[in-house]
């Protein structure tokens, strides 16, 4: 019973008598190494041994095998010379008085098992060399697109103050305005994978909805009319005029829904309509329906939607473009901001997204855009300064000097932080506007030069910066700077850095 049992168990499994001469050997193993029972029996185990093992591994066999067993994996040899790999297992047979009569192996060809693991592993290494190249490629694409983005906002944002009818003055905010827009969705793709590892953080700020949607009609309403679409919108009178949120991932949130509706609609038109009822804890929860006459989605499809890089029918990407992303990043901005998305669909009549979101009524603030230029102040003759601008691209340099030349100021300007550190040893300046990436010396570390200096009157650092996350701001206060404002460079943001410089140090 017990030869018939061993028999027929999957692993192959071999008797060998002291001088490793075969005795027994079951089918298993027969089928595996592909001798016939004649050619096995009485002859020697080393017929099915590879020469091509490590010494030590063969060599502590026998010795394990007699001290309580071994086990491992080895390569053996078939009778048409192949070589394969197996786990062995080994044990030794004694009598009654313990001496050692037979060993017995059990062996397993793991030819398959390696080749999955060897798969998984390249894999594995293809996967991460593809996120890698991911990685980087976002990072130049990201360099890429926004330094001539910075110039594009920056020099408008210099055009908006200078004497323009209103005609032009809407045109270039409009030029402005999609700029910006373009910023924000370029950031977002790039933060996509901070959205996925839960690193993405929103603003808290007061802002007018109207506002906010005026500007996305103006910005999208030149595609609906190519299209000969109607892009219409209505606020029912509850929605409060100011509420608190970012107002930027508001907008990034709609411009989606409505590109997406005007992307998927041939004929008819594109509704928005903002309601509001009370929220829970005293806030206010404003909802926002985007509802289109287009291609709509299947139901099958529903549920796919805010998954990422889904898009309903793959066709369709050649058909209308897209990254399949918009959607994703919709539903973590709205979660965000304490609401939900929504979708519903009939084929070929149209769709309908709505979103809602949790927020506070604020107090009326008058808003920065779209005024009127500010008074051109010269604020050199009321808080004179010794300016330096440390900016290797020449673009943003040129934009800086231009806005301070305008406040009248006479700003030094270097384009490296070797030369940023002599410029400030020798002259005393009274701010200097600092960037933060440069080829040879960052700009946190040029600060901490310039702050362990003895001999010179510190200077006012503002950074420049175009990380956005808080954790970098706080990088360049700890490297020393006092100050920061954000990339694209505005004038007002420059003016209002001066102002603050200005009250700290009276
Ligand atoms: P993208 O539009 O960049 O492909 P989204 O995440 O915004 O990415 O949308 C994903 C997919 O959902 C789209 O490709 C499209 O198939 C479908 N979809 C989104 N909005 C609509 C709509 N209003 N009508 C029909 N299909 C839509």
């Amino acid at each position: 019973m017990l030869a018939h049992a061993l028999r027929s168990v999957s692993e192959c499994v071999v008797v060998t008598d002291m001088t490793d001469r075969i005795l027994f050997v079951n089918d298993a193993f027969l089928r595996t190494y592909g001798y016939t029972e004649d050619e096995l029996i009485g002859g020697s185990i080393d017929i099915v041994r590879s020469p091509n093992n490590p010494r030590e591994i063969t060599e502590s066999i026998r010795p394990a095998t007699f001290d309580g067993g071994w086990s491992g994996e080895v390569l053996n040899r078939r009778q048409n010379g192949e070589e394969f790999p197996v786990s062995l297992s080994t044990s030794v047979v004694r009598d009654e008085n313990q001496r050692p009569i037979a060993l017995i192996g059990v062996a397993c060809d793991i030819t398959e098992r390696k080749r999955n693991e060897r798969e998984l592993v390249q894999a594995r290494e293809a996967a991460e060399s593809a996120d890698r190249a991911k990685s980087q490629f976002l990072a130049a694409m990201s360099h890429e697109i926004r330094t001539p983005m910075n110039a594009v906002i920056g020099m408008t944002d210099l055009l908006l103050h200078t004497a323009l009818t209103p005609d032009q003055r809407d045109y270039v905010h409009t030029i402005h305005k999609s700029g910006e827009s373009l910023m924000t969705i370029l950031n977002d793709i790039l933060d996509f994978s901070k959205i996925e590892s839960g690193m993405f953080g929103l603003e808290n700020r007061p802002f007018e909805i109207r506002t906010a949607v005026d500007e996305l009609i103006k910005l999208l309403l030149p595609k609906a009319i190519e299209k000969g679409l109607a892009l219409r919108y209505q606020i029912d009178a509850d929605v409060p005029a100011i509420i608190e949120g970012d107002v930027t991932r508001f907008k990034q949130v709609l411009i989606n829904l409505i590109g997406n509706g005007i992307k998927f609609t041939e004929i008819g038109n594109v509704t928005l309509r903002f309601s509001a009822r009370p929220g829970a804890g005293g806030g206010v929860e404003v909802i926002c329906e985007v509802r289109d006459t287009g291609i709509g989605i299947p139901r099958n499809k529903l549920d796919k939607l805010f998954k990422p890089f889904s898009q309903v029918d793959a066709s369709t990407t050649r058909r209308f473009g897209g990254t399949g992303l918009g959607l994703v990043i919709s539903k973590r901005i709205v979660e965000l901001m304490g609401g939900t998305i929504t979708a519903e669909s009939i084929p070929d009549r149209g769709s309908t997204f709505r979103f809602s979101i949790h927020t506070k009524t604020a107090t009326p603030k008058p808003a920065a855009t779209n005024q009127a230029p500010a008074p051109e102040t010269n604020l050199a003759s009321q808080y004179p300064a010794k300016v330096l601008v440390v900016e290797d691209n020449q673009v943003n340099q040129r934009l800086v000097v231009i806005i301070l030349n305008q406040m009248g100021y006479e700003p030094d300007v270097v384009d490296n932080g070797t030369h940023a550190v002599i410029a400030a040893q020798r002259r005393n300046y009274d701010i200097i506007f600092m960037d933060l990436h440069m080829p040879d010396m960052d700009g946190l570390e040029v600060t901490e030069r310039i702050r362990d200096m003895t001999d010179i009157r510190m200077p006012w650092i503002i950074a420049l910066t175009a990380d956005v996350l808080a954790s970098d701001r706080e990088k360049c206060l700890n490297a020393g700077m006092n100050d920061y404002i954000g990339k694209p460079i505005r004038r007002d943001e420059v003016y209002a850095a001066i102002h603050r410089w200005a009250q700290n140090s009276v």
